[in-house]
């Protein structure tokens, strides 16, 4: 009965400590709960809200973990979702330090590639060139900074001023480039004065044989085209040889330029007169017939005949020079070499026929 009596009081004790156990335990699992629920929304809140992180689906999958284990699951059940959620979890932690890590280096990378591309900026200039430097320098150091906002100042403070002196360096390659504009504006003007130069006769100032030989493809050309005929006269003074013996070559210079301004008062302002070669000349006349070709020659022999030059200025001794003169006029499937010919060909029979007349290739 004793005994009894003493198992009886201990079994009660038992009960009493299993239900304080109990009561323990219940109390630790609302606590646990609690702190495993709380510590999950901490995790949930942790990461920054970024699309391409997927941060949203990362709390949704919180958002039903904390559901499955707050249901009536059986432990096991619990502990095999909690294992695959746990996966989860690293494998997002890890996934976001990683693009965090990555951000960085971009971030980095941005401010090296800005810094030599201030550097390159002022490369040919050495005091703008240190300014940079000086910058640069700064900027550098920031990238070892955790605070982005002063970066990203530092960086605004930085750009802008780059854009003044960029638009300082503007304005001045602009200056230089006007500069230069009109250095190549002289430039142009004095070739183009040598060029036309080049197709002058020094002596006469009337064009030269290179100028003629374009000019004549070019009426050949045209008349390709269908513009008219053109006539062509080949004048040469007379016994010029002769001149030159008697008084000298000065003298000879002279006569070729009185000769030159005679025949030019026949000719029209857009006729071209060259000098074909030493005492020689052709004229083209444009869209003239072979007749009035004809007319015009005869009114240089006539006015030339009929001149007398003063050998001297102080006067004296008097020169008559003549000239002979072959005439042509341009005929379909000419070229230049064939138009010439007929002219040189009338040309060689005005002298043969006595010279100071003109003839033209009708009588050859
Ligand atoms: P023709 O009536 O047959 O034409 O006889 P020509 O004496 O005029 O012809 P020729 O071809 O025998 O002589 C031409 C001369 O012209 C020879 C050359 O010394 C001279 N001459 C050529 N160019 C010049 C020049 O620029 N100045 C001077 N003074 N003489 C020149
Ligand atoms: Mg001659
Ligand atoms: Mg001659």
């Amino acid at each position: 009965m004793g005994l009894f009596s003493k198992k009886k009081t201990k079994n009660v004790l038992d009960v009493e400590a299993v239900q304080e156990k109990l009561l323990r335990s219940d109390e630790e699992k609302v606590f646990y709960f609690s702190a495993v629920r709380s510590l999950l929304v901490f995790v949930k809140q942790f990461p920054l809200h970024l699309k391409e992180m997927d941060t949203e689906g990362f709390s949704k999958h919180i958002d039903s973990l904390m559901e499955e284990l707050a249901g009536e699951k059986k432990v096991p059940q619990k502990e095999s979702l909690y294992d695959k959620s746990k996966k989860k979890i690293l494998d997002f932690i890890q996934r976001y330090k990683q693009y965090l890590e990555d951000r960085e280096k971009e971030f980095k990378e941005i401010i090296g590639l800005l810094t030599t591309a201030m550097a390159d900026i002022g490369a040919d200039n050495q005091e703008y060139h240190e300014k940079i430097q000086e910058k640069t320098d700064r900027i550098e150091k920031l990238t070892d900074l955790d605070d982005i906002k002063i970066i990203k100042n530092s960086i605004k403070q930085e750009v802008s001023e780059i854009r003044t002196a960029v638009n300082e360096k503007q304005k001045k390659d602009t200056q230089q480039i006007s500069l230069l504009s009109e250095k190549v504006s002289v430039l142009e003007e004095a070739l183009k004065k040598a060029e036309s130069k080049s197709l002058r006769d020094g002596l006469t100032g009337i064009y030269n044989r290179m100028a003629f030989d374009r000019k004549i493809k070019q009426m050949i050309d045209n008349q390709a085209v269908g513009n008219g005929a053109f006539s062509l006269l080949m004048i040469d003074i007379d016994d010029f040889k002769k001149i030159n013996d008697q008084y000298g070559h000065p003298v000879g210079d002279r006569v070729i330029l009185a000769v030159v301004r005679k025949f030019l008062s026949v000719f029209r302002t857009d006729d071209f007169s060259a000098r074909y070669g030493g005492e020689e000349f052709a004229v083209i006349l444009a869209a003239t017939p072979l007749k009035t070709a004809m007319k015009k020659a005869k009114e240089v022999c006539k006015s030339l005949a009929s001149t007398r030059y003063a050998v001297s200025s102080t006067g004296g001794q008097e020169i008559k020079v003549t000239v002979s003169i072959g005439v042509a006029q341009s005929a379909k499937g000419d070229t230049e070499g064939t138009v010439i010919s007929r002219a040189d060909k009338a040309l060689y029979k005005a002298k043969n026929t006595g010279k100071n007349r003109m003839v033209s290739e009708k009588e050859i």
